[in-house]
């Protein structure tokens, strides 16, 4: 089993739970640590993003349960960073960095939405053409690292969380390969840590963990390495599908996958 989940939300953002029954679930379910990644500051986004006094309120907390907890599980504080936030990342145990807005002038145009809404932004944003929306999606996330220290690549292609159900592109092409792959290069030059990501799953968007196989075997080329997080903003789906990504690492040439400790990543064999 693998022991952990760095990526989860708790009510100061978007999630369902408060934290430490985050931290009573982990328990049962046998993990040795669990990770927060509330969602940084967003001035573009307040219904997801934590407010600055919500985000001293969120450390001040997780930290506190860190203590609690000492001896019995490792509790870590880390932050969801979105490439616009307006945040500080200093103090974290680990920073997740992730796209889920592209930046038009002062304009911000959120993109981790419901189908209907991604074709709106497909519609208003690249006249309709999707493969433009996929381009735009890979060519700003390779700006990633311009803005902070990261230490984990979150979601990496959170645009095909509508895959098994809408074509809004076709990810087998040459092109949009191409760009994505373009996009693990300039980000693996920086950024030593991707990871695979079930919230799809849980929301009910995807039957499959992401990043795509194409993709994760890059990473594995490039000498990255992977950790499995559920996205999680509902304890019931603290770790979904962990062992169908421990299958799908295995499957794409890994021999290891990577947890995180108070003394750093850490590489547990794959067996
Ligand atoms: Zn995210
Ligand atoms: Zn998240």
């Amino acid at each position: 089993m693998y022991p952990q989940n760095l990526h989860t939300h708790g009510v100061l953002c978007d999630g369902k739970d408060d934290y430490e029954s985050t931290v009573r679930r982990a328990l049962e379910l046998g993990f040795s640590a669990i990770g927060f990644s509330g969602h940084s500051y967003m001035p573009y986004s307040p219904a997801y993003g934590m407010s600055k006094k919500k985000t001293a309120q969120y450390r001040a907390l997780v930290n506190g349960l860190k203590e609690k907890y000492r001896g019995r599980i490792d509790v870590f504080c880390g932050i969801e960073f979105d490439m616009y936030s307006d945040d500080d990342l200093c103090g974290y145990d680990y920073v997740i960095g992730s796209l889920h807005y592209f930046k038009r002038g002062d304009r911000y145009i959120g993109f981790d939405r419901n189908a209907e809404q991604v074709q709106a932004v497909i519609d208003e944003e690249f006249g309709g053409d999707g493969m433009k929306y996929a381009q735009a999606y890979y060519e700003e996330l390779c700006h990633l690292p311009e803005y902070g220290k990261m230490d984990i690549v979150g979601h990496f292609d959170l645009i095909t969380k509508h895959s098994d159900t809408h074509r809004f592109f076709d990810e087998n092409s040459p092109q949009y390969r191409a760009w994505a792959l373009e996009a693990v290069h300039t980000l693996a030059e920086t950024i030593r840590v991707f990871e695979v990501n079930t919230g799809a799953i849980a929301r009910g968007y995807r039957r499959t963990p992401y990043p795509a196989p194409f993709i994760l075997k890059e990473i594995r080329e490039l000498g990255c390495g992977v950790v499995i997080g559920s996205d999680c903003h509902d304890n019931r789906y603290l770790d979904c599908r962990f062992q169908e990504s421990l299958e799908l690492i295995r499957a794409c040439g890994f021999r290891e996958v990577l947890t995180l400790t108070p003394r750093g990543f850490t590489a547990a064999p794959l067996d």
